[in-house]
């Protein structure tokens, strides 16, 4: 078994067996890929880096680095409502490492398989740890952020706080029984991208995102770009079991302002309320839009509610 593999080593023995799925004309190998767009609807975008000692402890399980990575950028694509079709990757290594990239790959290329997905180039380089997914979807019916009205109510897709909450177990300061550990890490490195959620309230809602930076800040996004504010009840919040595990009484907090959870944030006009419930989904009522520019205002139990920290920011 080679243990460093150069560069065209890795990109052949790791990467170009990748599954050629739907679109996918010509993959990894040439100058560009192929791809045949849909003939109708648009095709959707993003990109996401991840950053070893910031986005991820760089000695965590290389399968589940590649999960998340994945994972985090299908949630972009569910967050639009676009069905997930190819990505391509930037590895960034500090060495060539056969078992890490082993681990790596097939972590990857086994959630690229659960989603539908295809590899179909990228670059490989040497550096400190870095992964760069671009993934690209289709869509013929797209949920933005600027679609929201004053009036509309305020959604989230499930408990939030988990993956903020679970994130000092990751970093190794809070040490927890073998059983919360192992929630932590699937809070953290496995996210649940919102396709079917997205696609079931694609007609209906006015605007959505993933809440990749915390509740407070992703709803500020859409208030933003839609020129309204928010009132959001927080004894209304849905709170994560692991987040009042892990963070006792800053567990509503975590639920408020931590991110990286990537539930769907979205808004529904009062005239699709009553259609919206009639879908029977597990969803949660937490506010709503008003006019003006205030930005979004929390309450609790009917007081105002002050936020230590709105969200993670990078600069
Ligand atoms: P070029 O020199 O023409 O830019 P490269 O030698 O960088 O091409 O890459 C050769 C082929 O391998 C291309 O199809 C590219 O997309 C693919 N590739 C390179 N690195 C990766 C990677 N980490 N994952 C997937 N495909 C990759
Ligand atoms: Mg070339």
């Amino acid at each position: 078994m080679g243990t460093a593999p150069g560069e065209f080593e890795i990109i052949r023995d790791y990467f170009a067996s990748a599954a050629q799925g739907e679109g996918v004309v010509l993959g990894i190998g040439d100058d560009c890929a192929l791809l045949q767009a849909p003939a109708s609807g648009q095709l959707a975008t993003s990109m996401d880096t991840l950053v070893a000692g910031r986005h991820f402890p760089e000695d965590a399980d290389p399968a589940a680095i590649a999960a998340r990575a994945l994972r985090v950028n299908l949630s972009d694509l569910a967050a639009m409502n676009a069905r997930p079709l190819w990505f391509t990757l930037a590895l960034t290594l500090p060495r060539s490492d056969a078992q890490w990239l082993r681990q790596f790959a097939d972590g990857l290329l086994q959630t690229a398989a659960q989603f539908g997905v295809s590899l179909v180039g990228g670059d490989t380089t040497a550096g400190p740890l870095s992964i760069t997914l671009q993934v690209i979807g289709h869509t013929e019916m797209p949920l933005r952020r600027d679609g929201a009205s004053p009036g509309d109510h305020v959604y989230i897709s499930g408990p939030l706080g988990a993956a903020a909450a679970a994130l000092p177990v990751i970093l190794g300061e809070q040490r927890v029984d073998p059983e919360t550990q192992r929630q932590a890490e699937a809070a953290y490195f496995f996210p649940e991208p919102q396709f079917a959620l997205a696609s079931a309230i694609s007609e209906l809602a006015s605007s959505a995102l993933d809440i990749s930076d915390g509740l407070l800040a992703d709803l500020g996004h859409i208030c933003v770009s839609s020129g309204v504010s928010a009132d959001v009840y927080l004894e209304q919040l849905a709170v994560a079991p692991l987040a009042q595990a892990l963070a006792g009484k800053e567990a509503l907090e975590r639920a408020a302002t931590g991110g990286d959870d990537y539930q769907l944030c979205f808004t529904v006009p009062q005239q699709q309320v009553a259609k919206l419930n009639k879908l029977d989904l597990e969803i949660f009522a937490i506010g709503i839009l008003t006019e003006g520019d205030a930005g979004v205002r929390c309450w609790h139990n009917g007081n105002p509610w002050q936020v230590s920290s709105t969200g993670y920011k990078h600069f």
